[in-house]
Order: structure tokens, then sequence, then C-alpha cells
């Protein structure tokens, strides 16, 4: 089934009776060459990828509630490349790209909107950080404009400018950034795996890999065992507990990061605004909801719900970016489990067991990344080597200390430094 503006009139006109399913809703074989565990933004893009790129079909995505149930279904969806570092700026370049060609692939609305990203900054050498940070990004090739403060106004006139605390001096402008549906993301490369064979299987708990002398041979779950050539965990928040079951201890901390939604309002907020200083971000969505967010809750836990003192936080830290946010109604807020690592970059990378391969520590900005690392572990799977844009991204660099890579000179978790 395509999607095409004449099928929509068609359908409209004859009572919507043509469409069918997006995907299968296939049992189980017995076994298969590639097995992906987790059926997030990540897992579904490497089955597609692996199918388009390099015509593998013999696969399996095993995710254990529904497709998109997890963090890809409850980000608050902001897609950028503005990172600073090599290794990361050359892979978020990479996957920017290919969101920008990804509705025309996938024949998917996935609603990608290049509205513009402006993080603030609040002192001098905050502004001669974000100095840095642009000209990396245009040497990489993406966009990036220093905004004086008089520049910001233009964009975001609803600011508290002098803030006593924090007043605005600026802002690194991203106008390719820009925010995209969520769960449509995952919609849209499920339909694509499908179309291509690849079997998705949901209420599919994977709970044992197994390894024979020192290979994986297959994964037990709670639909029996299956049998697999290769493997792929790509479980995002889960990521320590289901390499657990291969013996590995991962460098990697499950946290808490909640989002909340306005009621709807009149089109006011146009681009995303961050306010890193405060930690808070916002946009607002097609809906007309404000979407909005901050940090992590700051303690180990697998519930996907926060706990009050970070929803003051973030609260306070809305109320002094933008004192008119205290009129809205706050209508939701939900958490998601956040697969942190040490320096807040992610693991595109083999494992020490022959055929299991890791894709994780994504922390909160993994949603950006879906068709980057999709592609990158696709051709890690395929091939067995690195993808250029993936190329530091070693699970080894935690236990070398070589290529570590430190967006930001603090770590993943900025309070605690
Ligand atoms: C509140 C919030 C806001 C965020 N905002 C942004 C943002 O604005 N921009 C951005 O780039 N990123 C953002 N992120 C981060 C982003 O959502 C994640 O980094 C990314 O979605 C993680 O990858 P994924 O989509 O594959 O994860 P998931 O969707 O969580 O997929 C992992 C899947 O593995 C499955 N699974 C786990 N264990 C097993 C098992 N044993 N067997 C089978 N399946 C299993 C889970 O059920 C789940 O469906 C945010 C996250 C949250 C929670």
């Amino acid at each position: 089934m395509r999607f095409s503006g004449l099928r929509v009139l068609t359908e409209g006109l004859t009572g919507n009776r043509g469409w069918t399913a997006h995907w299968r809703d296939p049992e189980p074989k017995p076994a298969y060459d590639i097995v992906i565990i987790g059926g997030g933004g990540h897992g579904l893009a490497t089955a597609y990828y692996l199918a388009r790129e390099h015509g593998l079909r013999n696969i399996a995505v095993l995710e254990k509630g529904y497709l998109g149930g997890g963090n890809v279904g409850r980000n608050t969806t902001i897609v950028r490349a503005n990172y600073g570092l090599p290794g990361n700026s050359e892979f978020y370049s990479h996957s920017l790209t290919l969101w920008e060609g990804l509705e025309q692939e996938l024949n998917f609305n996935v609603m990608h909107s290049q509205r513009g990203v402006i993080n603030l900054f609040h002192s001098d050498g905050q502004r001669d950080a974000y100095a840095r940070r642009g000209n990396a990004m245009v040497n990489q090739g993406d966009d990036a404009i220093l905004l004086d403060r008089d520049g910001v106004r233009r964009l975001a006139p609803y600011l508290d400018f002098d803030n006593g605390r924090f007043p605005v001096y600026g802002g690194l402008y991203h106008p390719r950034g820009g925010t995209a549906r969520h769960d449509a993301v995952a919609w849209g490369y499920a339909r694509g795996a499908d179309q291509r064979g690849v079997d998705l299987i949901q209420n599919c708990e994977v709970t044992g890999i197994d390894i024979q002398n020192g290979k994986v041979t297959g994964v037990q779950t709670s639909r029996g065992a299956i049998r697999a050539g290769k493997v792929g965990i790509v479980v995002a928040g889960r990521s320590s507990q289901v390499a657990a079951m291969a013996g590995m201890r991962l460098p990697i901390e499950s946290h808490v990061l909640q989002a909340f939604v306005t009621e709807g309002l009149k089109p006011v907020i146009d681009t995303v605004v961050t306010f890193g200083m405060g930690h808070f971000y916002i946009s607002q969505s097609d809906k007309g909801g404000l979407v909005f967010g901050g940090d992590i809750d700051m303690y180990a836990s697998y519930a996907a719900r926060g706990n009050l003192p970070a929803v003051e936080h973030v609260m306070e830290a809305g109320m002094a970016l933008m004192p008119m946010i205290g009129k809205a109604r706050v209508l939701r807020s939900w958490g998601g489990i956040m697969d942190m690592s040490p320096d807040g970059s992610p693991v595109i990378d083999r494992t020490g067991i022959e055929g299991l391969y890791l894709n994780c520590g994504w922390c909160y900005g993994g949603f950006k990344a879906v068709p980057g690392s999709g592609h990158c572990f696709a051709h890690l799977l395929a091939t067995g080597r690195p993808h250029a844009a993936a190329a530091q991204f070693r699970l080894d660099r935690f236990r070398t200390g070589a290529g570590i890579m430190d967006e930001e000179g603090t770590g993943a978790q900025h309070n605690l430094h």
C-alpha cells in the first residue's frame, strides 16, 4: 500500500475501505540470520537498513511490548545536528541528512519540521563556547548562526531577556534543526522493514541469550527459543539488563527523564528553544500543546514515571525563561528510561562475544539519532566493520580511556559536576 494524495482522495470518497494493515503479525520462526532485540526507533531502523541497503531478509525484530511503546514514543521529538566534538559531529550530521529524505524514502509522513533550534546563552563565557560549537558545525557542513540579543528577540520575542539571574545574551541558531512526530518514525521504519520481509514480532520478551564457545547461537524468549547467526541488542533503557543475560556489565546507568505538555494554544513558539543554563527546552506541537522538559531525575530507576522535585525544577526554569508560560495549564507529564553513558555519547559496536552486537548509550538525545544509528548499526551487523560516521562509538573507550567523547566537558549528568 502506497500513500499518495490521489490515494487519500480516493479512499476519502469510497469510505476508507481500501487501507490495509501497515505490517504483518507473524509467528516467530525457529531461526533467523539476524535477531534484533528491541522494537524502538533504533531497532526498527536497523532492520529497515539491513533489508534496504544490504539485501538481508531473514531478520526478526523482537519487541517485548508493542512497536514504538518505548522511548521512541515518549520523547520530545527534537531533531538537530549541533554537536561539537569530532565523532559526534559527523554522526549527527549523517543522521540529519537521512532525516531530510526520510518521508520520501519511507513513503510515510513523519512530520519532520525544520523549524530551527535556538540554544540560548547567558554569559560571555557561554557565548564563546557556542561560537566554538557553531564553527565546528559549519566546518562539518551543517548550518549555524550566532545571534546577538536582538537577533534572538526577532525570533523569540516572548522570552524574559532581562531576567536577573539569566539575562539572554544571544543564541546559537541551527535552522535545519526542528522536530518530527516521534511514533510516526517508528511506524514508518516498521512498515518499510515489513515490506522488505523482516518479521516484526511483538509481545515477545527476550529472557536469555544463548552462547556456545564464545559465540552467540540464539535467544530465549517468552514465545520460545529462536536461533540466530547474529544478535543485536538495541533496548535503550534496558541495555544493562539485556547485556547481563550475556554476562556483560555495561558502563550504562538507567535514569528517568520526564516531559510535559500543556493544553493546545494558538501558535506562539515557532522554533525549538533551549535554555541550557536552567536545563529547560520547549517547542510547540502541531496540535498547539507546548511540549517541554528539563534534566533527568538524577537517580537510577527502571520506572517510566518521574518525581515531583524534577517537575518543580522544570516549571521553575520555564517560568524564569518565559513567564507567560505560567498561564498555560499542563495536561500531561510522563517519563522514559534513559540509557546514560559516562561521557554522554553512544556505543555502536561488537562485543567480546562473537556475533553479539550492541547499540546503546543514547542518553536523552537518541531520537534524532534514529536514522543514523539504524544506518550505521546495520552496516556493522552486515559487514562486520564500523561505519565511518560511527567509527568512534567504541565500547572499550570506557576501559582504555582512549577516544572519550565528552560533549560538554561535564559528562552526561551536568548537575553532578
Ligand atoms: C521524556 C523524553 C524526552 C526525550 N527527548 C528527546 C528529544 O527531544 N530528542 C532526542 O533526540 N531524543 C530524546 N529522547 C531520547 C530518545 O527518545 C531515546 O534516546 C531513544 O528513543 C532511544 O532509542 P529507541 O527509540 O530505540 O528506544 P525505545 O523506544 O525505548 O526502544 C527499546 C525497546 O526495547 C524493548 N525491550 C527492552 N527490553 C526488551 C527485552 N528483554 N526483549 C524485547 N524487547 C525489549 C522495549 O520495550 C523498547 O520498545 C527523549 C527521551 C525521553 C524519555
